[in-house]
């Protein structure tokens, strides 16, 4: 057979988009895409631009990153999404066979790509605190080690020295990826300066409202960003990517932090509703609320009749008493504008009664 025998295991990526008024699904922004990108997507230079290739390595954009974030432009690798990023850096430093540790639950490519690249996933469980277990994942002793914070699915952000021993501690390369940093407010990225093994990654697609662009960067010293360049390869980042990214980057830094400041009311907003009605959401320090409901997935399932669309997950590890009490089942609802949320909430309400 051609095929490679190990790819079977591995599921094509099938979330199907629901075509639905209220689609709280998948922690896009809610409140439109950053303008100044916008605009500059929309209008392309006219005349050749478009016959050329694209810049090798996205060199405006890795300016433009290092501008929005005081680092240098060679700390700066840019992808086809934070995902390119992290593809190729598992290839840069890993050798089929190897392995690549990741905290449980997190963001469910990371398996994905470990496998695609001929590595084994290892899966740590978070502790019940929601802590990361940084002596289990050390123990891992992997080529490649993945933390996430805040976190996908469960929104909480780890705490800053767990995240400080992983990178001290580990024996290959630790990724911190941080594609809701923006909303936490906090971050790890200067620590790159001290660390020859960190890769952060970020991302265009969550805060900047741009996930159609596909546009991802990591920031590490400028060594492993040339080893993780040669993996990922040359014009991945599209011209008319390039050139909506840089304007972002450059004009809509202020835009994107007003839309933070209302993604965080509207978080506490959603919190304080789903409490009220008994509920325990986790602590989310990101753009969505994790919350423990028994049978998350017909729950779902029904209030997509009602127009509203989130993600539900069925097994996650059950580290806090809700997600014991719910057999490890929750719906995950990005947070957005008030009349989406009360939509929301009246969807699971009527499923609910
Ligand atoms: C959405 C998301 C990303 C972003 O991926 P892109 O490829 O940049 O769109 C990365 N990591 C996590 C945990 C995410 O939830």
């Amino acid at each position: 057979m051609m095929l490679r025998s190990d790819l079977a295991q591995v599921p094509l990526y099938a979330v199907e988009p629901a075509d639905v008024p209220v689609d709280l699904s998948d922690n896009t922004s809610m409140w439109g895409p950053a303008p100044s990108a916008l605009a500059a997507a929309q209008s392309m230079p006219a005349g050749g631009s478009l016959t050329r290739y694209p810049e090798l390595y996205s060199a405006s954009v890795k300016q433009a990153v290092a501008r929005y974030l005081g680092v240098d432009p060679e700390m700066v690798v840019v992808g086809n999404g934070s995902d390119g990023v992290i593809d190729a850096a598992i290839r840069a430093v890993a050798a089929p066979g190897e392995r690549l540790a990741y905290m449980a639950p997190t963001f469910g490519m990371i398996p994905v790509f470990a496998r695609v690249n001929g590595l084994v996933p290892v899966a740590v469980p978070l502790l019940p605190s929601l802590a990361l277990d940084v002596p289990a994942l050390l123990a891992a002793e992997a080529r490649v080690t993945f933390v996430c914070s805040p976190n996908n699915p469960t929104g909480h952000a780890l705490a800053r020295q767990d995240i400080e021993a992983v990178i001290d501690g580990a024996a290959g390369m630790v990724i911190v990826d941080e594609a809701y940093a923006e909303f936490a407010g906090t971050s790890v990225v200067e620590l790159v300066r001290r660390s020859p093994r960190l890769l952060v990654t970020r991302t265009l697609s969550k805060a900047f409202g741009l996930a159609g662009l596909r546009v991802g960067y990591g920031i590490a010293q400028p060594e492993l960003v040339r080893q993780i360049e040669k993996s990922r390869g040359p014009y991945a980042v599209t011209a008319a990517s390039e050139r909506a990214a840089v304007a972002a980057l450059d004009g809509d830094v202020p835009w994107m932090r007003q839309q933070v400041q209302l993604a965080v009311e509207a978080r506490q907003w959603l919190v304080d509703a789903l409490r009220d009605r008994g509920l325990e959401p986790l602590p989310s320090a990101a753009n969505f609320v994790l919350v423990p409901v028994a049978d998350a997935e017909s729950v779902a399932l029904a209030m997509l009749a009602h127009g509203v669309s989130v993600r539900a997950f069925s097994r996650l590890p059950q580290l806090t008493p809700a997600l014991v009490a719910s057999a490890g089942a929750a719906l995950r609802i990005t947070v957005g504008p008030m009349n989406m949320q009360q939509a929301a909430l009246d969807a699971l309400d009527a499923v609910r009664s």
